[in-house]
């Protein structure tokens, strides 16, 4: 056992190095009390460094401390307050990965200089308007055809989706354009109906459905994986470990808007995810300034501050009707409006030294 004095503790946990987390044992903890605490922590495989000084005892902890249950250790009669010190990820974090993962669409390449633009209506609604939106948006330089099939929406009394049929008109779209499709998965039943999907999104509303990022943790397929409304980074990148704890490591990070304060528009882009993002985790982050705005003509400016900051790709909402769609109409471009979009962005990614995909 080590003994330091408390202002050299700090600079010998320093020197420890790699510790993952650090415990501070109370004052009146007893001898008894911290040899079971000890004891059970050495079972794990941990490494111990202990300081004892004259105000404080402190425990660093080297090894696989990911699941140690904090508030156990919080509620252990021997101590006062646990800090980790590494990340809880693993497989999502830049550090154990530091070159960026490139995701493959079916094709289409998301990450690591590759720039994707995925677009389409917000959902599926007939096979005219999907057909023809599948058309434009690819003639305007999208690579991916979006569209909602199961849509979660805030009232049951809304259009709920097409649902399968919605499935099969997206498949339909793809057999004439030959784009790849993405489109979220709400229920872990419904898998079975995905398994002709390129890319599943799991909305913001899903982001921590726990039990359904296991099942995409099971498949070997790109999945989506929308920020919840109101998640931190950390647990957005928690929600992206899921999936890969499970063996699944083709994940595309979506930022699409968080609640704030402001109510001029539906949600707060946070554009300062970007680079956060980028240097928490190796996976691909993209945009969505459609649903992060809730209005048409902020989708631009967005876009190219989302480009700006260093996404790998977008995902925009087109309808060929706004005005009458049956979902999400005020933030959706006309194809017109979307291939101008396009025209704007294409020298920025140049600049930024992205390939647009
Ligand atoms: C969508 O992409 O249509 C959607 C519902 O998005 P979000 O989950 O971000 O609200
Ligand atoms: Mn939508």
């Amino acid at each position: 056992m080590h003994t330091a004095k408390p202002r050299f503790l700090f600079c010998q946990i320093f020197l420890w190095g790699n510790l993952d987390m650090i415990l501070i044992l109370k004052k009146n903890a007893t001898k008894q009390q911290i040899d079971t605490l000890c004891h059970s922590l050495k079972s794990k495989g941990l490494s111990l460094h202990q300081s004892e000084g004259e105000q404080s005892h402190i425990i660093g902890l080297v090894g696989d401390t990911k699941s140690l249950d904090m508030d156990s250790l919080r509620a252990n009669p021997a101590v006062e307050e646990v800090r980790r010190i590494s990340e809880p990820y693993k497989k999502a974090n830049r550090k154990f990965h530091p070159q960026d993962t490139i995701v493959n669409c079916s094709g289409v390449l998301v990450g690591g200089g590759n720039f994707a633009v995925m677009a389409g209506p917000c959902s599926v609604e007939s096979p005219e308007q999907i057909t023809l939106v599948a058309q434009e948006v690819k003639k305007a330089g999208a690579s991916i055809l979006r569209g909602g099939a199961f849509k979660p929406r805030t009232s049951p009394y809304s259009f709920q989706g097409l649902r399968d049929d919605g499935l099969e008109l997206l498949r339909h779209a793809r057999s004439l354009t030959g784009q790849p499709i993405v489109t979220e998965i709400m229920n872990t039943e419904h898998l079975p109906l995905f398994e002709d999907v390129d890319v599943i999104q799991v909305g913001a509303r899903n982001m921590q459905n726990f039990e359904l990022l296991k099942e995409l943790g099971k498949l070997n397929k790109p999945i989506l994986l929308k920020r919840g409304l109101s998640a931190t980074l950390e647990e957005f990148v928690m929600s992206a470990e899921y999936i890969m704890a499970g063996g699944n490591e083709n994940v595309i990070l979506c930022e699409r808007g968080i609640r704030t304060f402001e109510t001029s528009m539906r949600n707060t882009l946070d554009i300062s995810a970007v680079p956060m993002l980028k240097k928490m985790s190796h996976l691909p982050v993209i945009i969505d300034p459609s649903h992060a705005a809730g209005l048409s003509w902020m989708v631009e400016p967005l876009a190219m501050a989302a480009i700006a900051a260093g996404a790998d790709g977008l995902m925009i909402e087109v309808h060929n009707d706004p005005a009458n769609a049956l979902s999400d109409g005020a933030q959706s471009l006309t194809p017109k409006q979307f291939s101008a979009l396009m025209q704007r962005v294409c020298p920025l990614l140049t600049l930024m030294e992205k390939q647009l995909n």
